[in-house]
């Protein structure tokens, strides 16, 4: 492989080659732990031509099959992708690597598999293998098909398989249609044990590891990138008290989606903190105490409305202030926090 397997990815990939039954599989997974890279070696996997390796030691990364699809260059096996996950795992636009890198263009990446996309990866993954194994089709994440694209693709798996093998992935196999999750083989992976991910995360040099793996959801891809986007443990510790003392400027420079998201966090941790239970992704000593959950619970839904939202181009930094003056209501008194909220929900409802 080009890259080493994430080390918590190990045992389920060798529990998928062991439990493998039918042609397609379908892999649920967080995308802060690695599920395309599982996808990626599984399909290796299913590939590799080194027979007297045991499922354990697969893919073993040296014969020929391994390193072409190390290369990008397997002749049959195709990752469909949306163009946005492509930019983000730096594959060509086109293609696995190789050739078609057209397309090349200054509008925003799509987010969704197309129907033209889909219907020539299926026709491509049903002809004959080029080195007589298998033909593999990875597609990730399923739940960017519409309804068209997965209609075709439920066509083409009700078909014989011959020596075509799916590989689906997806964070929430729930969002996909039933007849495309009943026509395929389940495997759900794991977060990560703590330990295993603490121990990655300080192996890349992060500081404060354990608080940024809390700040990610237990996800290891996650914290590291928080930690790249300048996220880094101090920063995160000292957002509640200054949410709570609703300064926005501590969000300067987070770009919107995270921040959207951070403050969901905090809302989340507050209402557990005032309902008396043990908050989830910010450290207990940071969080300011005595919330009003009515409070909370009206800045939940505001935060969960701008989230829907979060790629249109309002004025960004007006947004940010309106939701953190309304969250810092939750720690005042009454009649502070009802001018504030009046404010915020000016700002969003348009
Ligand atoms: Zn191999």
């Amino acid at each position: 492989m080009a890259e080493a397997l994430l080390p918590w990815l190990r045992a389920p990939l060798t529990q998928a080659l062991q439990r493998q039954r039918g042609h397609a599989l379908l892999v649920q997974g967080a995308a802060g732990i690695g599920t395309l890279a599982f996808l990626r070696a599984l399909a290796q996997a299913w590939l590799c031509e080194d027979e007297g390796q045991g499922a354990e030691h697969r893919p073993c990364g040296r014969c020929p099959s391994c390193r072409l699809v190390a290369g990008g260059t397997h002749p049959d096996l195709k990752l469909l992708l949306p163009e946005a996950l492509r930019a983000q795992a730096g594959l060509a636009p086109g293609d696995d690597g190789g050739a078609e890198a057209g397309r090349a263009s200054k509008r925003k990446p799509s987010r969704q598999i197309r129907i033209d996309e889909l219907r020539a990866a299926t026709d491509w993954v049903v002809q004959s293998s080029s080195r007589g194994r298998a033909k593999v089709l990875l597609l990730h994440p399923a739940e960017a098909m519409n309804l068209q694209s997965a209609s075709a693709l439920l066509k083409r798996l009700e078909e014989p398989p011959g020596l075509a093998r799916w590989l689906l992935g997806t964070a929430d196999a729930a969002r996909l249609l039933p007849t495309v999750r009943s026509r395929c083989q389940l495997l759900r992976l794991p977060l990560p044990a703590a330990e295993a991910a603490l121990a990655w995360l300080q192996q890349q040099g992060l500081r404060d590891a354990a608080v940024l793996l809390a700040a990610a959801g237990g996800q290891p891809l996650e914290a590291a990138a928080l930690a790249a986007a300048g996220i880094d443990a101090a920063a995160w510790r000292a957002l509640p008290a200054a949410v709570a003392q609703g300064r926005a400027a501590v969000l300067a420079g987070w770009p919107l989606a995270r921040t959207i998201d951070a403050l969901q966090k905090l809302c989340h941790d507050a209402s557990v903190l005032a309902a008396g239970g043990e908050p989830r992704f910010f450290p207990r000593d940071a969080l300011p105490s005595r919330a009003r959950a009515e409070a909370l619970a009206a800045w939940a839904q505001s935060l969960a409305r701008a989230a829907r939202y979060d790629e249109h181009p309002w004025n960004e930094a007006l947004l940010i202030e309106a939701l953190v003056a309304e969250g810092s209501s939750s720690w005042q008194e009454v009649a502070a926090a009802g001018a504030k909220r009046a404010r915020a929900a000016a700002t969003l409802g348009q």
